[in-house]
């Protein structure tokens, strides 16, 4: 490949400078392996939005900016360099693969997309501003900070059914908003749920849509909409978990790598790709828990198996 430009041909290049892409760029930092990583805004990924993380390992309590500062400083002190592009296309038909951003190609002889993926928004008004102030995506982050208080849940799939029990564990009282009768969630999830809904700790609302949020610094209700009756009513909470999926930033890699219906990557139990020398991991993986802990975790054994694809492929 005559093209290639030896100062921009890396050892391996992360995409993505989240948790898992942060955690990667220390073990291959640590390792004195050439590494570039891309990230389009700001280091610590979905973590930058969250006010306080009480399950990470070794601190009691941090704010995800906090954890996020302290990741990428240990990252940029390993020698790792960081480039603040988005990474908008990938060629990865030959041994050194291309990475596209607005400034250029980068050339890379391993790669790992760790590009995370975005919960999916209800779309209302000050949804955005509300959110970390009552309006939440993750209930297992989140839910702490909701004892002895009202809540609710929005969705009929999994996630939200499985979220149900644990926030009722927590909260004073708490209500589940569905937009249909129909639930996606799994049976077993679904008939904790319903035992819940007889013994009176869970309110359900079916084929009910949320249609605002209120509260002016925080959030302090909702007013809901029955799609058949077209009826509205308010129902004052204290926060409000919005649980309909979530996106995998992979739009850019159809095509790419072997993608899951829901458009997450499949890997194999060492995280690689369907590209050989091309690592994923994260939120951005088809896999059971979505933490900074499970990232890291994922970040970290990218990395060691990209150092090991080096040795056997690029030996000198
Ligand atoms: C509101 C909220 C609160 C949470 N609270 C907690 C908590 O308390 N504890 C916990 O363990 N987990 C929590 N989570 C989950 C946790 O944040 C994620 O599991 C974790 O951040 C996933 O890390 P990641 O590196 O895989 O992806 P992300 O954090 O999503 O990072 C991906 C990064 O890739 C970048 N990127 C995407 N596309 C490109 C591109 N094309 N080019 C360059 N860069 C790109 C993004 O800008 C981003 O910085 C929370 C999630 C949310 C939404």
């Amino acid at each position: 490949m005559k093209e290639i430009e030896r100062e921009k041909l890396y050892d391996l290049i992360i995409v993505g400078g989240g948790p898992c892409g942060l955690s990667a760029s220390v073990y291959a930092g640590r390792s004195g392996i050439r590494t570039l990583m891309l990230e389009e805004y700001a280091c610590g990924g979905q973590i930058l939005n969250t006010f306080e993380i009480k399950n990470y390992p070794g601190f009691e309590n941090i704010s995800g900016p906090e954890l996020a500062s302290k990741m990428a400083n240990q990252a940029e002190a390993l020698n790792v360099e960081i480039k603040y592009e988005k990474a908008i296309d990938f060629d990865f038909s030959q041994d050194i693969k291309v990475i596209k951003t607005q400034n250029g190609k980068y050339f890379a002889k391993t790669v790992i997309l760790s590009l995370g993926a975005s919960p999916r928004k209800l779309g209302l008004e000050r949804e955005k501003e509300l959110t970390g102030k009552g309006v939440s995506y993750c209930a297992i982050c989140d839910g702490g900070f909701f004892k002895g208080k009202r809540v609710a849940v929005v969705g009929g799939g999994n996630s939200a059914i499985e979220d149900l029990p644990y926030l009722t564990n927590l909260a004073s009282k708490s209500y589940l908003i569905n937009r249909s009768k129909r639930y996606r969630a799994q049976n077993i999830l679904l008939e904790k749920a319903l035992r819940l809904k007889e013994h009176g700790k869970v309110e359900f609302f079916e084929d009910t849509v949320v249609v605002k949020l209120l509260g002016d610094k925080k959030l302090e209700g909702v007013v809901m909409k029955n799609v058949l009756t077209g009826k509205e009513q308010e129902l004052l909470i204290d926060g409000l978990f919005i649980e309909i999926g979530r996106i995998p930033n992979t739009d850019s890699l159809k095509g790419k790598v072997d993608l899951d219906e829901y458009g997450y990557i499949v890997t194999d139990q060492n995280l690689m790709t369907s590209v050989k020398g091309v690592f994923a991991g994260g939120d951005v993986i088809q896999k059971s828990l979505r933490q900074i802990v499970t990232a890291g975790s994922d970040g970290a054994i990218c990395a060691t198996n990209a150092q090991n694809f080096l040795n056997q492929n690029y030996k000198k």
